[in-house]
């Protein structure tokens, strides 16, 4: 780990799973016959690859919940509400102020007071969602589904982006699987180790320029997932997960990183109950298949090499349905597979965007407060105005932590620290905001 960008402490553990299968290792190796550097892509640098970090504590997962929440959940202060669904905020018509929120719970709609603010953390899905439901958002969308204008916000649920990617699969040659039996639960068990420990190939990562993007900036414009499974346990519906004829199929995984297809979400009805309409509108910018079919072709040229050679890595060319015309393996191809077989990540983001007032789209303003109404936030993935490059869940974490810390600068007393003035050791004292200004 690059130690200049990680710390030690906090209620949040960041590190690689114990267990590592040897094909992992492989595609580290082939991935630096390439020229590729093997680094700590979470430090100073953020091209190369690695074994990913994870967010992990004793070799199981550590989810935001189990890090932040459950350690909290005893505190006099904190009321946590189980299957309830929040139906809207309640936000005054006259002076465009949140003071709680609705929801439902056990079939009754029940209201939540707010003394101080509401915070909307619902993701990119439904927390513009539950904006449009609270009559927050383009005035003719909520006209044509009744629901009453609250304030006319054109940007709830648009610039929503997700990652894009493309399965490119292989057999190989080693049917080796584990045998996931008592003995591997015992393992994981006592010693939080062996293969139950580990994640299998999607443990690897790796962050490269397409030919697209400047590689002075190091700012990737691909990134590589691996996949297909390890253990002999089950099969879990993937694509190419499969043991058959002495060969075993996995995925080597383009995922543009910057895409510039913009999607959308809509209310279905005024029902909470009904799912938002999504239109992900994915690759209707046709760079953003230039850059995947440039993936696809370095995903190939890391199958050849010496390292994933003595897996026999053979490429399914099992024609994608609807391409079949096209001549296999030629940019036309792969251009209509990418269309035709396409694969979203989970890394939805963007369709609450932070931006200045003078953006028309922009929902939220740098202190994550939505424009146009008082004392009401949205702190998660929507706010990004782009999605990040590489995976989504840590970033949604230091929103949430930013998030807290905007609203303590907003409704703590602000600290007071003294400090003793070296030429002539008096003692001064400043207030500090929270937000970076110190106060005399
Ligand atoms: C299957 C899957 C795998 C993923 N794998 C990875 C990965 O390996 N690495 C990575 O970095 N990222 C991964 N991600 C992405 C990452 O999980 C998300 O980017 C991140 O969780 C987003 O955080 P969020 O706070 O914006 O939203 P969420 O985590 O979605 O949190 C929103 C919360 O609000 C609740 N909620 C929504 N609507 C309401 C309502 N009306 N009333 C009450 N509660 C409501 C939801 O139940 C949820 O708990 C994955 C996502 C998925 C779906």
């Amino acid at each position: 780990m690059d130690r200049g960008y990680h710390s030690e402490g906090g209620l949040l553990q960041v590190s690689q799973f114990p267990y590592h299968p040897p094909l992992s290792r492989a595609i580290i190796k082939a991935a630096e016959e390439l020229g590729h550097p093997i680094r700590d892509v979470n430090g100073i640098y953020h091209t190369g690859f690695q074994i990913a970090q994870t967010t992990n504590r004793n070799g199981s997962r550590l989810s935001a919940s189990r890090a932040f929440v459950r350690p909290f959940k005893n505190r006099k202060n904190l009321d946590i509400v189980m299957n309830a669904t929040v139906t809207k905020v309640l936000v005054s018509p006259q002076t465009k102020q949140a003071y709680g929120v609705e929801l439902l719970r056990d079939g009754n709609l029940v209201n939540i007071y707010s003394t101080k603010e509401v915070i909307v953390s619902g993701g990119a899905v439904n927390s513009p969602q539950i904006l449009l439901l609270s009559g927050i958002g383009p005035r003719k969308e909520l006209d044509q589904v009744k629901v009453p204008l609250v304030h006319d916000l054109p940007g709830v649920g648009k610039n929503l982006q997700n990652h894009v990617a493309y399965f490119v699969n292989f057999h190989i040659n080693d049917t080796n699987t584990a045998p996931l039996n008592w003995a591997t639960a015992m393992e994981y068990l006592l010693f939080r180790d062996g293969l139950m420990s580990g994640t299998g190939i999607s443990e690897v990562t790796g962050f490269i320029n397409s030919k697209y993007s400047d590689p002075n900036l190091d700012h990737p414009d691909l990134q590589f997932f691996f996949g297909g499974f390890l253990a002999n346990c089950a099969r879990t519906g993937m694509v190419g997960e499969r043991v058959d004829n002495g060969s075993r199929q996995i995925n080597i995984i383009p995922t543009v990183l910057h895409p510039k297809s913009r999607g959308e979400l809509r209310l279905k009805d005024r029902n909470p109950r009904s799912h938002p309409l999504i239109f992900a509108n994915y690759f209707t910018h046709p760079d953003d298949v230039k850059v995947l079919v440039e993936g696809i072709r370095f995903a190939l040229r890391l199958a050849e090499t010496k390292a994933l050679r003595r897996y026999g890595f053979q490429l399914d060319k099992t024609p994608v349905a609807g391409c079949e015309g096209l001549t296999f393996g030629s940019d036309n191809y792969w251009e209509c597979a990418v269309k035709r077989q396409t694969g979203p990540e989970n890394h939805q983001a963007g369709s609450c965007k932070m931006g200045p007032k003078d953006d028309p789209m922009a929902v939220v303003d740098a202190q994550l407060r939505i424009h146009g109404v008082d004392r009401l936030r949205v702190i998660d993935t929507s706010i990004m105005p782009k999605v990040t490059t590489g995976n989504t869940n840590a970033p949604a974490i230091m929103i949430g932590e930013k998030g807290a810390d905007m609203i303590k600068a907003r409704w703590l007393t602000s600290p007071t620290y003294f400090f003793s003035n070296p030429q002539n050791n008096q003692r001064v004292s400043r207030q500090w905001d929270g937000l970076g200004v110190w106060r005399r």
